[in-house]
């Protein structure tokens, strides 16, 4: 029998005796059958998807609803069409409710909180002690992880680091007298031992910039440390999501690395075996261990996030970091306990599991390797596995258990994980307790699973081949496009890149730009400057002014083009689009950088700018091959109709400096993939990104005249363009003011004009969320400070108003001033660069009046004093509370970081304040009423609406964007309908019928 086979059969004869054990363990005959009310939900959850969904939500939601009203309400929503049998209580409740709502109100609480003390050891470290020294009383071990909500402000990351601070105190004292006894007592890690989250230590984790992140966090991070020193306890950094992977091995290494901590080594981390680069980073931390004669330990586990982490790799176009079959993770569990006990000489190693295989394997490679059980320990957390923790602790193995303290309303969301993880199909607890899958099935070797798979052995395992989610399994749509992929600065590659490009550029800074005509340079004999506003005195670059006659030569230079290029095959347009989204992928951090020191954007603002711009190139250039191919209007034998388009003419690209590279980018592709010339007039603050895609227009190889740049003032130049008769398209991204008047001009004929000129006009919006009662405030605080204050508030989809329903303002607004106090106002090229500064001195007067009104007329919640020495247009985030619905500051347009906040008597009113102003564009709700949010679906009426999320970042595709009333003309930018607007009609009708015989339509269509 080969090597690989015994191991096997010892693994599964292992395995077999804890499955006896379990089995023998009267106080849990089944793992789901404590408690009534949960035994039935995890039973129909596990039946009904449907229900499982919508009964998880219900108790997201409940701790949070502060009536019994809302609590049956909520109950009905969401469970009224469940299909799953219906226990006698969840029944009562749905029909006394309506009736007397206090019963089955303070009955599904009952129940809830039942449910969520199966999970959670206490609130506090206090009333978890009971738990705790039952554990002790048992033979096992405990960690303490406290949890909370979402830290968004400095305050609340200073009170949690004095919760694990306090709670490392009350341990120590209280478990004082705890003695443990036995074979493993010798070599016992400290019996004292707190988890803890580094995302609660800061107020704001900054993926382009980790550096000042592990400093605020080491900030608090190392106290608890030197406390946990000296009171001979263990800390471990537990491990979250991916995007702080990086960030907490950093940390790790730095907080082991100050000098008061270098000789103890009672620290730990965690290695999440689903990543795909776990194997490596455990090499990694090992030979960093090696170099630095450091021992710790390492806690391995599968992962927490699996859903998390795809979901995000989806939305972003990511690789998915983890593996996307069950057996991989599995196999590479295995791999790494592997490797963790092959190094006991550097790390002592917990394997934190409740699959009966993984601990067994562990176990037996121990043995194999000469190892005791004192050697390392098994983890399990609090309420989710007690036989099998008992189990181990009989066959003398050394077990610790990870209790969780906390409040109901943050346990809410690990009570759902751990819900989740009970049903979850995959999982080995559902498996063994939910399914009663057979033994030898579950302690098979998930590498074999592996090789079967890879042999064409019939499963039901997704493929991992493919690591990004929106290619994978989609039924064929032609054409199918997808995103591009933003940066992801948590990589320190793309921070360097980064650096690099701002270095690079910051010697190019203060050239010249002529004006492109016909393909030729001119140098006007006048000229403006564009400046940094971050530093108004650092000169961008010296632009050429455009001159009447340079309008006039340019739009005779567009229509000269127009013959040629509206003939030029689809094919060939689109493929210019394909070739310029290359030139724009191939230079995409300089173009970033240009926008940091051009518009004061941040990095992250500045990169979504320039994916937008590639993202316009692939759509538009994939719509326009299947608009390119005409429709045949209808089927009727002996005639063939198609409706074709044909191109309008020349067009005025009159752009934004806001988002200098996407709108412009956008718009000017949009006209030249349907066949039309265009004059491109850029905003005079982004004058230079203009020339430079101006460039990137002529690299990619676009003919003379196609394309042509004049720069100059709004007034001047873009109005010629506007009235000049031979312009046929005027796209325009803007304010109101500018647009409407655009308009207006535009509808004026001309004698010899060819064409009735078709505007395309984007304008602003005086944008609103409504907030309601039941919103999750840790999502919604962080969903408005992104909507109000990214890129300074500077967004036609900017969130200016604030509605908050009823109670909630009270809960709501004091924590997103705090919230909003943590943001790092500075230069936009520093990556911990959370506000920047106006785009220029006008919008910094005009802001700045407003200001001074809102100071008049309402409450000054918000805005935090500058940081000194900045000499840009710098103005701090700024929010006003107490506003009525019809005062200035809630209906003019801002355009910069100013919020106001309105409160609302109920949704009704809330939903028609948002509607009363002369926009349209943008609107949002954070709410977990199903009701509510079908309501406002409807009845909001705005061009985007966003619900649960923040208001803007409308992605190409996915969110086409554009507003109406006085947000616009009803245009969706990145939308199907978009080049529609960039064309004429034709239909083109033919007779086939010869001498009474008619083709087949598919013959000549
Ligand atoms: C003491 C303790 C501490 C923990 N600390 C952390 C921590 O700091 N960070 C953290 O992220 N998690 C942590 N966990 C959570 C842990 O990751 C989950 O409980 C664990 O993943 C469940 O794994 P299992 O081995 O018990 O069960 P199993 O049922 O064997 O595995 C389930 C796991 O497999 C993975 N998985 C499920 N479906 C797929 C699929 N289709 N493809 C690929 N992989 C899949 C997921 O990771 C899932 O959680 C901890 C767990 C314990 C017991």
């Amino acid at each position: 029998m080969s090597n690989i086979a015994t191991i096997q059969l010892e693994i599964e004869q292992l395995g077999r005796e804890i499955f006896d054990l379990i089995d023998k363990d009267r106080r849990h005959p089944s793992l789901f059958g404590d408690i009534d009310f949960y035994g039935r939900l995890m039973e129909w959850s596990m039946r009904d998807p449907v229900f499982k969904t919508q009964m998880f939500r219900f108790v997201d939601v409940l701790p949070t609803l502060t009536s019994p009203d809302d609590v049956v309400k909520h109950m009905l929503e969401y469970l009224k069409d469940v299909k799953a049998p219906v226990s006698t209580l969840i029944r009562s409740a749905l029909t006394v409710g309506r009736l007397i709502p206090a019963i089955p109100a303070t009955l599904i609480r009952q129940n809830v909180l039942a449910m969520a003390n199966l999970f959670i050891s206490g609130h506090d470290g206090k009333s978890a002690l009971p738990n705790l020294r039952q554990i002790w009383k048992e033979g096992a071990r405990f960690t303490v992880d406290i949890l909370g909500e979402a830290v968004v402000s400095e305050r609340e990351a200073d009170e949690f680091a004095a919760r694990y601070s306090g709670l490392l105190d009350f341990l120590a004292e209280a478990t004082r007298a705890w003695k443990l006894e036995g074979p493993l007592a010798a070599s016992e890690p400290p019996f004292v031992n707190v988890s803890v989250k580094i995302s609660a230590l800061c107020a704001r984790v900054q993926a382009s910039d980790p550096e000042t992140s592990i400093a605020a966090i080491m900030a608090r991070m190392k106290p608890i440390a030197i406390r946990a020193k000296k009171l001979g306890a263990f800390i471990n950094l537990d491990m979250e999501h991916f995007g702080l992977k990086e960030l907490t091995l950093d940390l790790f290494k730095k907080l082991l690395s100050e000098p008061e901590l270098q000789d103890y080594p009672h620290f730990g981390l965690v290695i999440q075996a689903y990543l795909r680069g776990s194997q490596m980073d455990t090499e990694k931390i090992l030979d960093w261990a090696r170099q630095h004669g450091r021992q710790f330990t390492i806690r391995l586990v599968k992962g927490a996030y699996w859903d998390f982490e795809k979901v995000v790799a989806a939305q972003k176009t990511w690789e998915i970091p983890v593996y996307l079959s069950k057996p991989e993770t599995d196999a590479n569990y295995e791999r790494i306990t592997r490797l963790l006990l092959e190094n006991r000489n550097v790390v002592y190693p917990a394997f934190a599991s409740h699959n009966v295989r993984s601990l067994a394997q562990a176990a037996i490679c121990a043995q194999k390797l000469g190892l005791k059980p004192g050697d390392y320990e098994f983890q399990m957390l609090y309420g989710m596995a007690k036989p099998i923790r008992r189990a181990l602790v009989k066959l003398g193995y050394r077990v610790r258990e990870y209790c969780p303290v906390g409040e109901l309303v943050p346990g809410m969301a690990y009570l759902v994980r751990r819900l989740l993880e009970n049903t979850s199909n995959e999982g080995f607890l559902r498996a063994k307790f939910g399914a009663n899958t057979p033994i030898p099935e579950l302690l098979s070797d998930p590498a074999s699973h592996l090789s079967n798979r890879r042999q064409g052995a019939p499963d039901n395992i997704a493929s991992s081949g493919s690591q990004r989610l929106t290619a994978v399994n989609r039924p064929y749509q032609e054409p199918h496009f997808v995103n591009e992929a933003p940066t992801d600065f948590t990589f320190s590659s793309a921070r360097t890149r980064m650096t690099q490009a701002l270095e690079v550029l910051r010697a190019k800074l203060g050239q010249a730009y002529p004006l492109v005509i016909g393909g030729k340079q001119v140098t006007g004999s006048q000229q403006m400057v564009s400046i940094n506003p971050a530093v108004p005195k650092q000169v961008i670059g010296h632009i050429a002014l455009g001159t009447t006659l340079d309008v006039v030569n340019a739009v005779a230079a567009a229509r000269t083009a127009f013959s040629h290029w509206s003939r030029t095959p689809v094919e060939e347009r689109s493929g210019f689009l394909e070739r310029l989204a290359g030139k724009l992928r191939a230079s995409r951090y300089e173009l970033a950088a240009w926008e940091v020191f051009e518009v004061g954007k941040t990095w992250s603002e500045a990169d979504a700018d320039v994916v937008e711009a590639i993202d316009f190139c692939v759509f538009y250039s994939q719509e326009m091959r299947r608009l390119g191919r005409g429709r045949l209007t209808q089927e009727v034998p002996g005639e063939v109709s198609i409706e074709s388009y044909v191109a309008r003419g020349v067009g005025a690209i009159i752009a934004p400096w806001n988002f200098p590279l996407a709108i412009l980018c956008g718009m000017t592709m949009a006209a030249l993939v349907t066949g039309n010339t265009v004059v491109i007039k850029p905003a005079e603050q982004s004058s230079v990104i203009g020339a430079r895609f101006m460039t990137l227009l002529q690299e990619a190889g676009l003919p003379d005249g196609v394309a042509n740049l004049v720069f100059g003032t709004g007034e001047a130049v873009g109005s010629l363009l506007v009235a000049h008769p031979d312009v046929d398209l005027i796209a325009f991204t803007g304010s109101r003011e500018v647009g409407t008047s655009i308009w207006q001009m535009a509808s004026v004929t001309h004698r010899d004009q060819r064409n009735l000129k078709k505007v395309i006009c984007e304008m602003g919006g005086k944008n609103a969320m409504i907030i309601d009662t039941d919103a999750d405030l840790d999502e919604a605080v962080l969903g408005i400070i992104h909507s109000a204050f990214d890129f300074q508030g500077q967004k036609c989809s900017a969130l200016s108003r604030l509605i908050t329903v009823r109670n909630v303002h009270k809960r709501l607004v004091p924590r997103l001033i705090e919230a909003v106090a943590a943001l790092k106002i500075g230069l936009p090229e520093h990556p911990n660069t959370d506000v920047g500064p106006v785009i220029d001195q006008d919008a910094f007067e005009k802001i700045q009046r407003y200001i001074e009104l809102g100071k008049r007329e309402h409450y000054l919640a918000c805005q935090a004093q500058l940081p000194s020495g900045l000499e840009g247009y710098f103005i701090s985030p700024t929010i006003f509370t107490g506003v009525e619905s019809t005062a200035r500051l809630a209906q003019e347009e801002i355009f910069g970081p100013v919020l106001v906040v309105i409160p609302a008597n109920d949704l009704d009113q809330a939903i028609d304040i948002a509607n009363n102003t002369p926009f349209a564009l943008t609107g949002g709700l954070y709410s977990r009423s199903p009701q509510n949010i079908a309501r406002v679906r409807s009845t909001f009426l705005v061009g985007n609406l966003y619900v649960n999320r923040p208001i803007t970042g409308a992605i190409v595709g996915r969110h086409p964007f554009g507003g109406f009333k006085m947000s616009g003309g009803g245009t969706k930018a990145g939308g199907v309908d978009y080049l529609l607007n960039c064309m004429f009609p034709r239909v083109v009708t033919e007779n086939t019928v010869r001498r009474g015989f008619a083709p087949e339509t598919e013959t000549v269509w």
